[in-house]
């Protein structure tokens, strides 16, 4: 099976990558994430997102080979990825950055909470370590302060699908890129690849790829999910559901190249 989806890659003109949940360190480490309630910090409750990206940075070390498979995999198709994942894993490896769209943001940039404008600011320079500090109780360094709107002053958050008011320019322009790109996709050989895509946003990958693959005869989906890799029946035969854990999958079809 391996064997045969490597050839359909080589053979292929253009390759289109969905990854989801399941590769997320955010969403597969959420059980292990310490059970802090807002209230238990007091005015420190702002920091709860932070304390999570020191968390999921620490964690996300793992999933570089993913991404480092990946890459091996591709190596100079013409790819685009759309990817759901939040911890930003994507861009440690060498996959190309202009291929890249993250409709559900991240942990890299910052938004007004009120999205008062459309800007995304950088997280101030000394912020991150002091977070770390004061999960670890250490008084040496200064405790941090939550990060104000220079428009507006509310709050800033992460730019991310999270946000109660998500400013989605910052992702909008590559999603045009995406567009176009998949303009280029009619009546060509397109190998598509599903990675751990469940349903909780299927409006972006799921039933986009599966829609492409019934419209162009040319084109194969391959859904890798544990649990959710079934096909619909409009396109049987046009490709084929693999029970298995996209990291293992990846891993496998990485050795194929
Ligand atoms: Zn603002």
């Amino acid at each position: 099976m391996i064997d045969h989806i490597a050839e359909k890659i080589r053979e292929a003109d253009l390759v289109l990558i969905g990854l989801g949940e399941e590769l997320d360190v955010f969403n597969s480490c959420k059980t292990d994430l310490p059970s802090y309630t807002a209230n238990e910090w007091g005015e420190s409750s702002w920091m709860l997102p932070f304390a999570d990206k020191v968390i999921v940075d620490e964690l996300a070390e793992e999933k570089r080979q993913c991404y480092v498979d990946l890459a091996a995999c591709l190596g100079n198709k013409n790819y685009f990825i759309v990817t759901l994942c939040q911890d930003g894993m994507i861009h440690t490896g060498s996959l190309k950055e202009e291929r890249i769209v993250e409709p559900c943001g991240g942990y890299e940039k910052l938004q007004c909470s009120k999205a008062c404008s459309a800007d995304l600011y950088e997280l101030p320079e000394n912020l991150m370590g002091q977070v770390k500090a004061f999960l670890k109780k250490d008084s040496q360094i200064p405790v941090p302060k939550e990060p104000l709107c220079p428009k507006c002053g509310s709050s800033l958050v992460f730019n991310s699908v999270n946000a109660s008011c998500y400013v989605e320019e910052g992702y909008l322009e590559k999603w045009m890129d995406y567009k176009k790109w998949l303009q280029g996709t009619v009546n060509k050989k397109v190998c598509l690849l599903e990675l751990g895509v469940g349903m909780k946003y299927p409006s972006v990958i799921r039933w986009p790829f599966e829609k492409i693959v019934f419209f162009n005869q040319k084109a194969e989906l391959f859904r890798v999910h544990t649990r959710l890799y079934q096909m619909s029946e409009e396109i049987k035969g046009r490709g084929q559901g693999i029970k298995q854990s996209p990291e293992e999958f990846l891993k496998e079809l990485s050795n194929a190249f």
